[in-house]
C-alpha cells in the first residue's frame, strides 16, 4: 500500500491549466527526484502533495498513521527559541511519552494496583508499547540526533545557544532543514534542499538522505545531488508526469 498517494489530480491557477490528471504514488522507501523545466509545475506538486495547496479535482490520501513533512524552498525559521531549544521541540512526542511512562511508574507503586495482577497487567503492557515507541521516537537518543543534523548541516557548537531570530537568512533555512530532517516524518517532500548549503553540508544531507529509512520526493537542479540519493525519477512534463525506474542520469538516457 502506498504511503502517499495522488490520484487523477488536476490543478488550475485562475484559467491556465498546471497539472492535468495526474497519477503518482509514493511506496514505503521511495527516494524520487522529481524534476522539470521551470514554471512546470513541481513546486505546485509538492505543496498539494504536502496539503498546503488546493487542486480543483483529484485526490491525495496519505496512508492511516503515516506522516508527511514539506520543507518549502528556500524558506527560513523565525523563532525566539535558541536553536537547541527549537530543535528538542522536534521530540515533543518523546517528551510527552516520557511524562505518561512516569505516572505509569507512579501507579505500579501505587498499592491498589501492585495488589491487582489484572490492573498491574493493564498497567504494564501500556508502559511496555509505550517503551518502545519512547526509543522510536528518539528519547534516548535525541541530543545525538540533534547534535549530528546540526553540526552536519554546518552549525557548530557555540550556535547551539543561539536565538534564532539573530541567525542570517541562510542559517533560518537551514534550520527549517535540520527540523524536518529530526522530525523524520514518513514521507520527506523536500523543494531544492540544498540551496544555502555548502560543499561539506550537501554531502552529508548526500548521506543522510541515501540511508533514510522513510520516503522522500525531492526537487533539485543539483544532478550529482538527485543521482547520488535517488532511485525513482518523476519528470513533470506537459501537464503529466512520467515515471522512470532510476536516477536523473538513468532518466536522461531513457527520454532521449
Ligand atoms: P516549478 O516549481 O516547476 O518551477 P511552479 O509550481 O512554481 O513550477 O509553477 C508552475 C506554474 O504556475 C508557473 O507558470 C507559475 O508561474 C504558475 N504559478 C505558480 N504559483 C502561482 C500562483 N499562486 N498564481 C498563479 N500562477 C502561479
Amino acid at each position: 500500500m502506498p504511503v502517499l498517494e495522488v490520484g487523477s489530480v488536476t490543478k488550475y491557477y485562475g484559467s491556465d491549466p498546471v497539472l492535468n490528471a495526474v497519477n503518482v504514488s509514493v511506496e514505503e522507501r521511495d527516494h524520487i527526484g522529481l524534476v522539470g523545466r521551470n514554471g512546470t509545475g513541481k513546486t505546485t506538486l509538492l505543496r498539494i502533495m504536502a496539503g498546503t495547496l488546493d487542486y480543483d479535482s483529484g485526490s491525495v490520501m496519505a496512508a492511516p498513521g503515516r506522516t508527511v513533512g514539506y520543507l518549502a524552498q528556500g524558506l527560513g525559521y523565525d523563532s525566539g527559541n535558541t536553536l537547541y531549544e527549537e530543535m528538542r521541540g522536534a521530540f515533543a512526542r518523546a517528551f510527552s511519552i516520557a511524562d505518561e511512562m512516569r505516572e505509569l511508574e507512579r501507579q505500579m507503586a501505587d498499592p491498589e494496583v501492585a495488589g491487582s495482577e489484572r490492573l498491574l497487567d493493564r498497567v504494564m503492557q501500556r508502559y511496555s508499547r509505550l517503551s518502545t515507541e519512547f526509543e522510536i521516537c528518539g528519547g534516548y537518543d535525541y541530543d545525538v540526533r540533534i547534535k549530528t543534523t546540526l553540526f552536519g548541516l554546518g552549525f557548530r557548537e557555540d550556535d547551539l545557544n543561539r536565538v534564532i531570530d539573530t541567525l542570517s537568512g541562510g542559517q533560518k533555512v537551514r534550520v527549517a532543514l535540520a527540523r524536518m530532517l529530526c522530525l523524520a516524518p514518513d514521507v520527506l517532500l523536500l523543494d531544492e534542499p540544498t540551496n544555502h548549503l555548502d560543499v561539506d553540508a550537501c554531502e552529508w544531507l548526500e548521506g543522510y538522505l541515501r540511508s533514510f529509512a522513510g520516503a522522500f520526493v525531492v526537487v533539485s537542479h543539483d544532478r550529482y545531488f538527485l543521482d547520488a540519493i535517488t532511485s525513482k525519477t518523476w519528470d513533470l512534463d506537459g501537464r503529466t508526469i512520467a515515471e522512470y525506474p532510476g536516477n536523473y542520469t538513468f532518466f536522461v538516457a531513457q527520454k532521449e
